[in-house]
């Protein structure tokens, strides 16, 4: 007898066989079958872990950017010492690279063991398309899948997996006694025992589900580290300076490292721009706005000149000069109004925040991997000083003197340029303006108009017409945003479940994994 039949016919006797439970009552007339779960015998754990309510798996992996942190790979079991600081904990290495060691973790790339949000295969908060997105991937092979959060039904849960370069995706449904099923001919007490079942018989399902879906990079930390996440203000020598990215209104931006170790981006701002105090103050509110379509404030350095303002950094710097670069050689309509959803959706944010933007537009939203757009430079609109010295290489045309201010025309809405009045709702008539540059690939609104004549016709009902190939429910949107009376205008709510559901979600467009 070699190993492996040793090994089998020691199962025999310590692991219980398949069961077939007693049918519950409810389930009678479907004559289902329950399946437990069933241990590999040749996947047994490496090391055994002490387990309390305390334990954690890494979701991600995180390498050390201080001396205080602990560096930890995706599988790794820690435990969480102290949970006082909220989104850093004090944590020691069970299993891992630290193993033993202790230091602090960004909360946000651990979950409890056992939890469903430790498997691997579950991607909490990811739509369909992202679903789509994420298993057509290329790093993927036949059979990945993911279990996420359905869009349609709230609470209820789907299945995507990849199957010959389509993804499919199923309802994962519960029966009255809390069973989950896929067919209605076999249920399971746990998701887990489901995903295992499959994952070793097609049974009704495109295919046989394979590995779990790659997880995209790892989200960002609250905060560079534990101890800025409260002290923000950081000194400058922490900050180096490594290459210019670009220049605006008020201020170059360079890519830089913070501590040696981690990339970052950096306002340097011209000085006069602002008034310290003014920043300060509108900063601690910004800071506090966590979204993951708002580029995330890191650090301050405002003692001394220039202030720095220390973000996340963006790997393809701004929608406008990215949709200029593209022009439609790459993106597409699905792409065009995804992007459009994901401004939305930090904008909705926003709004239930009761924050305005006061400058939406391409030239604030950022551009990272696989088109991840975010909303950048909120809320700055309301401390720059307008009066301050607009030659710079920004773009001069945009920003135009009115009465001692400036502002942005031709994305700003007629009540904030003739009122000084500046609400969520102006800011949903820039979003209509920002739906035409991306619509357009970042063309100047109104091409043919100056400044002062976008005004005037304004004035008189005119609005700019439908871009050449834009969808007319898109069109209908951007209108809708241009609506004169603020009131009418939708929220940021509305236009992203409109922008969202472009792809009609309805149940047809599931799979059915019975009809097999
Ligand atoms: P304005 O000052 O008129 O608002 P702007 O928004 O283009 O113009 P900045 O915010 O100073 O000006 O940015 C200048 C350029 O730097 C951007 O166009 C973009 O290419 C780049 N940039 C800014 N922030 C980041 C970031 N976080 N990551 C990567 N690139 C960035």
């Amino acid at each position: 007898m070699d190993l492996r039949d040793r090994i089998v016919a020691c199962c025999q006797i310590t692991f219980p066989c398949l069961k077939k439970k007693p049918t519950p009552t409810s389930n009678e007339k479907r004559d289902i079958i329950v399946i437990q779960n069933v241990p590999d015998p040749f996947n047994v754990p490496q090391a055994t872990v002490p387990m309390s309510d305390n334990t954690y798996i890494a979701l991600y992996g995180y390498t050390a950017r201080t001396a205080e942190d602990l560096s930890f790979n995706a599988g790794d079991t820690l435990q969480a010492l102290d949970k006082s600081c909220g989104d850093w904990w004090l944590a020691r290495a069970l299993t891992g690279v630290s193993q033993n060691k202790q230091g602090y973790i960004p909360a946000n790339y651990v979950a409890p063991v056992e939890s469903l949000d430790a498997e691997l295969w579950y991607f909490a908060g990811v739509k369909r398309v992202d679903a789509e997105k994420l298993l057509l991937s290329g790093e993927n092979q036949n059979g990945a899948f993911l279990i996420r959060d359905c869009e349609s039904q709230v609470g209820e849960l789907s299945l995507s997996v990849l199957d010959q370069g389509r993804v499919k995706h199923y309802k994962v449904k519960r029966l009255d006694n809390g069973l989950y099923f896929v067919s209605s001919n076999r249920a399971f007490p746990t998701l887990k025992e489901l995903v295992q079942y499959y994952s070793n018989n097609d049974d009704g399902l495109c295919v046989r589900l394979g590995l779990p879906c790659r997880k995209s990079e790892a989200p960002q930390t609250h905060g560079l580290s534990y101890n800025t996440a409260d002290h923000w203000e950081i000194p400058r020598s922490s900050i180096q300076l490594m290459r210019k990215l670009g220049a605006g209104q008020f201020g170059e931006v360079y890519e830089g490292r913070w501590n040696n170790t981690t990339p970052v981006a950096v306002k340097t701002l011209k000085p006069g721009s602002m008034d310290s105090l003014d920043f300060l103050r509108e900063a601690q509110i910004m800071k506090k706005l966590r979204h993951p379509k708002l580029i995330q404030l890191y650090a301050v350095c405002t003692m001394g000149e220039p202030v720095y303002i220390i973000t996340e950094l963006m790997s393809n710097g701004s929608l406008h000069e990215y949709l200029q670069k593209d022009r439609g050689a790459h993106l597409r309509i699905n792409d065009q109004i995804e992007m459009s959803a994901q401004v939305a959706s930090g904008m909705a944010y926003l709004e239930q925040q009761n924050y305005i933007h006061r400058d939406l537009a391409a030239r604030n939203v950022l551009v990272g991997d696989n088109n991840v757009v975010k909303v950048a430079d909120f809320g700055l609109a309301r401390v720059f000083l307008k009066d301050n010295d607009p030659s710079s290489d920004g773009d001069e045309n945009v920003y135009e003197a009115r009465e001692g201010t400036k502002f942005p025309v031709k994305w700003t809405a007629p009540e904030a340029i003739h009122d000084n009045k500046f609400s969520i709702k102006s800011d949903v008539w820039s979003f209509g303006i920002l739906v035409y540059e991306i619509m357009t690939f970042g063309q100047m609104p109104y091409p043919t108009l100056t400044n002062y004549q976008v005004v005037q016709k304004l004035r008189t009902g005119y609005r700019m017409a439908c871009p050449p190939g834009c969808p007319k429910v898109l069109y209908d949107i951007m209108m809708e945003c241009w609506k004169d009376a603020p009131s009418d205008r939708p929220t940021f709510e509305t236009l992203q479940w409109k922008l969202e559901d472009y792809f009609d979600l309805d149940d047809s467009s599931y799979d059915d994994a019975s009809r097999y």
